[in-house]
């Protein structure tokens, strides 16, 4: 049987970077992948526009983002960064844009483009890729590896696992790399849901399912001492809430809470801009243009019509009572509803609706220089099986860039040395 110089497991954007750039530099590079066709989840990225990377130029704002563990993207990211990504899919023919939050954007708004182009490089740089071959085994021979598929034996001098994290399950991304690392000796942080919707215990949230909120501050707190707060947009669920910054504040929560020993609070200021005071004077100025209505139909100008009966009822102000009788106590109630409307959370949403994977490979048994095993030589990691987690805004995806180019030139280094 051949020996081939890599086998790649699994075709999303960590492995497709591998085999390109380790086929390039002049590698016999195979790609095993379980679907039928490449990156399944990268076509779904960013709404399917696939916001491929941030232009946070400097590497260590970057790398804070990580958190903790960031700090291990330090040679990856000075190796390739921000920029090797975005001249890498210029080289290839497809031109980006950066939006709001220095997000990037392929300019044509198509994750297909992006899947396409590497589709191109893959096809031009000679690397195979077997699809429908789910890898089941990895084996440690003298001098190589044997690679068990669903379909045949693969005999490779180095593997590179990129069978992503756990999220979207229905991509493909469904943990296979733990169990095939831990066979090899390799530590697994516990996997959990990240960036995911948060779950209310209140039922009632129900009613205000497909509501979106604009220019909100939203704020997690435990026993009034605060997690973390974000200022942004928001939207309702059937049973909590979800949007850029629910993503973002679910991060939080994966990392340090344990649902079932905590009370957690999470509040709504829905006009952040406003102190008390001024509200008051903006609800009373309301109350005024509305006078002799009921105070049931006077909030129109405040707040959108889905949560308004809401409101009314926490308000404990009589609905039909006529608004230019309310009392100075029964509107500081009601500013206290605007500035810190508050539910209980009750856990966050499984993979089936996480962005990311929080967890995976411990990262202290792996080289992050060249993202080779410190226990196996020849074995590499790249992508989001890492114990790797960041923020929405295509901070995920450059870890993919990185990680995977990292991997694939230092392969062909060791290869071609
Ligand atoms: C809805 C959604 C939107 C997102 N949007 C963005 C975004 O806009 N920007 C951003 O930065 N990040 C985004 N992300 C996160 C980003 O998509 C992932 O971090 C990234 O795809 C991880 O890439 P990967 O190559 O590590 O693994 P994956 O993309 O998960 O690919 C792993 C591949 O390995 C294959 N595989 C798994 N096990 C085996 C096996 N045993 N044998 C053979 N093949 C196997 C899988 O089929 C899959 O094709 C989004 C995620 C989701 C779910």
């Amino acid at each position: 049987m051949q020996t081939i110089d890599l086998a790649i497991v699994g075709a999303g954007p960590a492995g497709m970077m591998a085999a390109i750039i380790a086929s390039k530099r002049g590698l016999n590079v195979c790609i095993l992948e379980k679907n039928d066709r490449l990156a399944r989840k990268l076509l779904i990225t960013g709404k399917g526009r696939c916001n491929v990377t941030n232009l946070e130029i400097d590497n260590k704002q970057f790398i804070d983002n990580f958190g903790k563990n960031g700090k291990f993207l330090y040679s990856c990211l000075s190796q390739f960064g921000v920029e090797d990504t975005i001249s890498f899919f210029e080289s290839l023919g497809l031109p980006t844009k950066v939006e709001r939050g220095n997000r990037v954007f392929p300019a044509s708004d198509k994750a297909s483009d992006v899947v396409r182009v590497l589709e191109e490089e893959l096809k031009k740089n000679k690397v195979e890729v077997e699809f429908q071959s789910k890898v089941k085994d990895i084996q440690k021979k003298y001098g190589y590896f044997e690679i068990v598929t669903n379909r045949s034996k693969i005999n490779s001098k180095n593997v590179l696992i990129a069978t992503g994290g756990k999220s979207y399950p229905q991509t493909g991304s469904t943990g296979d790399g733990y169990p095939l690392a831990r066979n090899l000796g390799h530590k697994i942080v516990e996997a959990k849901p990240s960036l995911v919707p948060i779950i209310f215990r209140e039922k009632y949230i129900k009613e205000l399912e497909g509501l979106s909120l604009k220019n909100v501050k939203i704020t997690i707190s435990r026993k009034d001492k605060v997690l973390a707060s974000r200022f942004g947009e928001a939207l309702f669920t059937h049973n909590g809430m979800s949007g850029p910054i629910i993503l973002d504040l679910s991060r939080e929560l994966t990392k340090n809470v344990d649902f079932a020993n905590c009370d957690l609070i999470l509040s709504i200021d829905f006009k952040p801009a406003l102190s008390k005071e001024e509200l008051d004077k903006r609800i009373l100025a309301d109350f005024a243009k509305f006078k002799n209505k009921q105070f049931k139909n006077c909030l129109g100008d405040l707040l959108p019509a889905k949560i308004r009966p809401l409101f009314v009822r926490l308000s404990k102000i009589d609905p039909d009572k006529q608004v230019n009788s309310t009392t100075k106590e029964e509107r500081t109630w009601l500013i206290n509803l605007f500035k810190d409307l508050r539910f209980t959370i009750q856990g966050v949403g499984s993979f089936d609706e996480a962005i990311i994977t929080s967890g995976g490979i411990d990262l202290k048994e792996i080289n992050p220089k060249t993202m080779e095993s410190k226990l196996v030589r020849g074995l590499y990691f790249a992508g989001e099986v890492l114990d790797l987690d960041g923020p929405t805004g295509g901070y995920n995806l450059q870890v993919c860039w990185s990680t995977g180019y990292v991997a694939g030139s230092s392969i062909a280094c060791e290869e071609l040395t």
